[in-house]
């Protein structure tokens, strides 16, 4: 067996120490004679794999007692809409656009705009004026037009795409939207870095990026923005529905909620969150020092006070050398690192579970490269 380092933005690379983990438990699960797969999920066993999973996520993160965690499928794609309908109870909501998950999640909620309530881009990183900027920032202060009355103010704290991270918490997005709820796509950063939940109304995250597999995705939801859901919602999609249910209305995604909470476990381990955000700092500074001293021969566009510290997008000078870069990175066990589509280049995601040796050997690589091509 050998393991690659494996920059993948998702689903992305998992604790190796959680995979054993897996391995060891998946023919019988702590001697009942069956795997996580095969159980009921009504049974016994499942429930205590449910709760310690909640209860270890609500300790990592400090949920306080009036937020539900909820464990859902659909990806955080069927959240863009389910997310209006669950909570815009027909009136308007705001949205900030930074990049194109944000993006999408307007274009999502504007599909059920008729029914859901209307949707208004409050700011947006490609309006007229800031074209130039592209993606490469996020809002100033001046350029978010809040409506007081927006039922939520929708924002991605960490564009995976681009690599545009909020650095602050949303601080001071919160302190200005006052009473209108934050609702922040947190897929590609939740649990690197120390959030307080209590600044949003809801935070939900897809499970493939810095959680476990895919085929789940978290809700953190605070309790009186449930129960606002428009009358003809599928009861699959309507939170207090799930809620009420303990996420069991139906067959939930029993094997990720278990790899989900095995990872929550690992990551106790590490120290917990404020830990894993000194290592993720660390991991961070140091491929961005690797690019900004590279005299041009790299380049991410981020404007540094933006720079997410878990997706890292970055361009050669001359594009006729990615596919070297990529084989040879590929030679040297760096897997993954092709940019997105949109943006071409490369992109490294370091999630919690890339160590900070796979770092490490990708710097190195990166610095030996541009030596040679240079
Ligand atoms: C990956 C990602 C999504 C989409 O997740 P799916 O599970 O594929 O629907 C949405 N938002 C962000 C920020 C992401 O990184």
């Amino acid at each position: 067996m050998s393991r690659v380092w494996n920059f993948s933005a998702g689903p992305a690379v998992l604790p190796e120490e959680v995979l054993a983990q897996v391995r060891d438990e998946v023919l019988d699960w702590h001697g009942c004679g069956m795997s996580v797969m095969e159980m009921s999920h009504r049974g016994k066993e499942f429930g205590i794999i449910l709760a310690a999973a909640e209860a270890d996520l609500r300790d990592l993160l400090a949920i306080p007692d009036n937020y539900k965690v909820l464990f859902l499928q659909g990806g955080a794609t069927q959240l863009f809409s389910q997310i209006p309908m669950n909570l815009a109870g027909g009136g308007s909501a705001d949205y900030l656009v930074t990049g194109s998950w944000s993006k999408k999640a307007v274009e999502e909620a504007q599909r059920v705009a008729p029914i859901a309530g209307a949707v208004h881009v409050a700011g947006s990183t490609t309006a007229k004026g800031a074209v130039a900027d592209g993606y490469t920032r996020f809002l100033r202060d001046d350029e978010i037009t809040l409506d007081p009355k927006a039922a939520f103010l929708h924002l991605c704290t960490n564009e995976t795409i681009y690599g545009v991270e909020v650095q602050d918490d949303c601080a001071a997005l919160a302190a200005r939207a006052a009473r209108v709820p934050l609702v922040a796509d947190m897929s590609s950063h939740i649990l690197s870095r120390r959030v307080d939940v209590s600044r949003y109304g809801l935070i939900y995250a897809g499970a493939q990026k810095n959680i476990g597999p895919s085929g789940l995705v978290l809700v953190i939801v605070r309790e009186d923005l449930l129960g606002k859901a428009i009358p003809t919602l599928p009861s699959t999609m309507d939170f207090a529905v799930m809620a009420e249910n303990i996420s069991m209305l139906n067959t939930p995604p029993t094997f990720g909620i278990y790899v989900a909470g095995l990872v929550f476990q690992w990551l106790k381990r590490q120290g917990g969150v404020a830990a894993i955000e000194q290592v993720n700092v660390r991991k961070a500074e140091q491929l961005y020092r690797c690019i900004d001293e590279s005299g041009g021969f790299y380049r991410n566009p981020v404007d540094p006070a933006n720079r997410s510290r878990m997706n890292v997008p970055f361009t050669l000078a001359d594009a006729g050398l990615d596919a070297i870069f990529l084989k040879e990175a590929e030679a040297a066990g760096l897997m993954n690192l092709k940019g997105h589509k949109s943006v071409g280049g490369m992109r490294a995601s370091i999630y919690n579970a890339m160590s900070e040796a796979g770092v490490h050997a990708l710097v190195e690589f990166m610095q030996q490269f541009a030596k040679v091509h240079g």
